[in-house]
C-alpha cells in the first residue's frame, strides 16, 4: 500500500498486465518466478487499486519481506496503479503463538511477551498518542457498531481520534461512517485516511469491495493491519480505535501482540458472556501484556420504541457480575435498540444522530472511562514504540 503511480488516469489495468509484471520477479530460493510458482493469489483489482498475497511458506515468511517489497513497487510502477498493497501469507502462523523474540522491545519500552522483531523504535504511527482495540469473543455481537460510536463519542470530546478497521473479513467501518470511495494521497507515499463526522478512518473495505470474500489467511491480516498503519497518513492522533477481528484465534493473538496497544476492551452479549467468549478475549490480551481496560454489555437490555419500557429478554448484568469475577471493570451497557442499528447503517451513528439520546450519553459515558484509562496509562511512559 501508499506506493503511487503518478499517472493514475491511465486507465484499464487488468489482472494480465499484473501478472506478466510479476513474472519479472524471482523466489531466491527457488530461482522461477512467483507467478509460475503459483504464489501469487487472491488478486483484486478495483479503480487502479491493487491487492493481492503472496503464499509463502511460514518459516520463509520474514525472510521474504524484501520480494514482498519488490512485488509492490513492480505493480505500482505499472500505468493506472494508485495503490499496491502485497502482503505475506502462509498457511501456518510463522511463529507459535506467544513465542517471544528475546528481548524484543514492547510498547512501554519494557521486553515483549512476542511479535516479530523490527528495527529498533522506528515508530509505526509518530503523531498517534495511543492506540485501543475493540475486541470481542466472536463475530454479531457488536464490536463494530461499538468501536465506531465510542470514537465518535472521544471525537465528541475534543479528542482527535481515528478508527482503524482491522476487522479485514467483514469490514463495515466505512458503511457505519458513511464513507464512499477510495482514499487518494496527497504526499505520492502515503495514504491519506479518509474522513466524516470528524473521525479519521482507513479499512481495507475502502480497498476491496464488502461483498468481496476475503479468503486471505491469517498472517495476512496482521500485514494488512500493519499496512494500514504504516502506510496511512494519520497526522496527530490522541487517540486510534482499532475494530479487531472477531475471536480470540491465533490472527487476533498475533495482531494483539504486534500493534502497540494502550489498552483494550472487550464487547460481549448477555449470553456470549454466558458462553465464555468474552473470557477467552481477556485472557488473550492478558497472555500479551495489553492492559484490558474492562468489559462492555451490549443488546443488554431492550428499550420498546413505542412505549420505552425496558425489558431485560436476556439475562442481564452478566457482565458486571463477570467483569468483577475476572477482576475487570465492567465500563457500561448499551440496550439493544433498533435505533442503534438504523443510525449505524445509514452512515450516521447514534452518538452523532441523536447526540441527547440516553443511548449516545452511555456511549460517551463508556468514552470518558477509556480515556481516563489511556491517560493514566500515558503517565507511566511512552507506549507508541514498535516492538
Ligand atoms: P460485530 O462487529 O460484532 O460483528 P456489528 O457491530 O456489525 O457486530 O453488529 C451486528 C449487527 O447488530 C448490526 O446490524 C448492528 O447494527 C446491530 N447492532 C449492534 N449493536 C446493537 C444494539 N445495541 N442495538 C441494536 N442493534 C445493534
Amino acid at each position: 500500500m501508499a506506493i503511487f503511480s503518478e499517472h493514475p488516469t491511465i486507465a484499464q489495468l487488468g489482472e494480465k498486465e499484473i501478472l506478466d509484471a510479476l513474472k519479472s520477479i524471482s523466489d531466491p530460493d527457488r530461482g522461477k518466478d512467483i507467478v509460475s510458482l503459483g504464489m501469487v493469489s487472491g488478486l483484486q483489482v478495483k479503480d487502479g487499486h491493487v491487492v493481492f498475497a503472496i503464499e509463502v511458506d511460514a518459516e520463509r515468511g520474514p525472510a521474504l519481506e524484501p520480494l514482498r517489497q519488490t512485488a509492490e513497487k513492480t505493480v505500482h510502477a505499472l500505468p493506472g496503479v494508485i495503490s499496491a498493497t502485497v502482503v505475506l501469507t502462509a498457511e501456518r502462523p510463522p511463529a507459535p503463538a506467544g513465542a517471544p523474540p528475546p528481548g524484543a522491545p514492547h510498547p512501554g519500552g519494557a521486553p515483549h511477551p512476542g511479535g516479530a522483531p523490527r528495527p529498533a523504535d522506528a515508530p509505526l504511527m509518530p503523531g498517534v498518542k495511543a492506540i485501543i482495540a475493540v475486541a470481542s469473543g466472536k463475530g454479531g455481537v457488536g464490536k463494530s457498531t461499538t468501536a465506531v460510536n465510542l470514537a465518535l463519542a472521544l471525537a465528541a470530546d475534543g479528542h482527535g481520534v481515528g478508527i482503524l478497521d482491522a476487522d479485514i473479513f467483514g469490514p463495515s467501518i466505512p458503511r457505519m461512517l458513511g464513507i464512499p470511495g477510495r482514499p487518494g494521497s496527497s504526499d505520492g507515499t502515503k495514504l491519506d485516511p479518509m474522513e466524516n463526522h470528524g473521525v479519521k478512518c482507513m479499512s481495507m473495505g475502502f480497498l476491496v469491495d464488502e461483498e468481496t470474500p476475503v479468503v486471505w489467511r491469517g498472517p495476512m491480516v496482521m500485514s494488512a493491519l500493519e499496512q494500514m498503519m504504516r502506510d496511512v497518513a494519520w497526522g496527530e492522533l490522541d487517540v486510534l480505535v482499532v475494530d479487531m477481528p472477531p475471536g480470540t484465534g491465533d490472527a487476533q493473538l498475533t495482531m494483539s501482540q504486534r500493534v502497540p496497544l494502550a489498552g483494550a476492551v472487550i464487547v460481549s452479549t448477555p449470553q456470549d458472556i454466558a458462553l465464555a467468549d468474552a473470557r477467552k478475549g481477556l485472557n488473550m490480551f492478558r497472555k500479551v501484556d495489553v492492559p484490558v481496560f474492562g468489559l462492555i454489555e451490549n443488546m443488554s437490555y431492550y428499550v420498546c420504541p413505542k412505549c420505552g419500557e425496558r425489558s431485560e429478554i436476556f439475562s442481564h448484568g452478566g457482565a458486571k457480575r463477570e467483569a468483577e469475577r475476572l477482576e475487570t471493570d465492567f465500563l457500561g451497557e448499551i440496550p439493544l435498540d433498533i435505533a442503534i442499528r438504523e443510525t449505524s447503517d445509514s452512515g450516521r451513528p447514534i452518538v452523532i444522530d441523536q447526540p441527547d439520546s440516553p443511548h449516545a450519553e452511555a456511549y460517551r459515558k463508556i468514552a470518558e472511562k477509556i480515556w481516563e484509562r489511556i491517560e493514566a496509562g500515558a503517565e507511566e511512559g511512552p507506549k507508541i514504540v514498535i516492538q
